[in-house]
């Protein structure tokens, strides 16, 4: 299982909605799992903001790939920008993907704190966005379909 907020291995940290009855499966969802308690705060300061509605975090993973541009660039040019990635020992591709993927997990860790501070009129319209989003997905399906 992976951490609904980074991704990274989840240790035994869980939530469930308690703003909903026990008999409703709403109320629990086996993807609520988190590598830490910083996660799972992170986590249960924006369900309790957004009303139990989660954010969809798509755009937030794209902002964490972009994230990792900074990082990859520097190690690349650390280890030498001209050699091709061939001539790379096994050491330094696993350390490029240590680099790429510690920046891509602390972006969303980041991200989730920095949304569960946000004002509930933000996260509102966050949701509201979200699902004319989703409408519009069906649009297109229709059309190509
Ligand atoms: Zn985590």
């Amino acid at each position: 299982m992976k951490c609904a907020v980074c991704s990274r291995k989840a240790k035994g940290f869980g939530y469930f909605n308690p703003r909903l009855p026990r008999s409703d499966p709403r109320r629990y969802s086996d993807r609520w799992v988190f590598c830490s308690m910083r996660c799972q705060n992170a986590f249960s300061r924006l369900m309790e903001k957004t009303g139990g509605h989660m954010i969809d975090p798509s755009d937030m993973e794209l902002a964490a790939m972009a994230s990792c541009l900074g990082p990859l660039g520097e190690y690349v040019g650390s280890i030498g920008m001209q050699r091709p990635l061939a001539d790379y020992s096994k050491d330094e591709v696993l350390m490029l993907i240590d680099v790429v993927v510690t920046a891509y997990q602390e972006h969303m860790l980041v991200e989730h704190e920095r949304m569960a501070e946000k004002d509930r009129a933000f996260l509102e319209e966050r949701l509201v966005r979200q699902g004319k989003s989703a409408s519009t997905g069906v649009l297109i399906k229709l059309t190509v379909s």
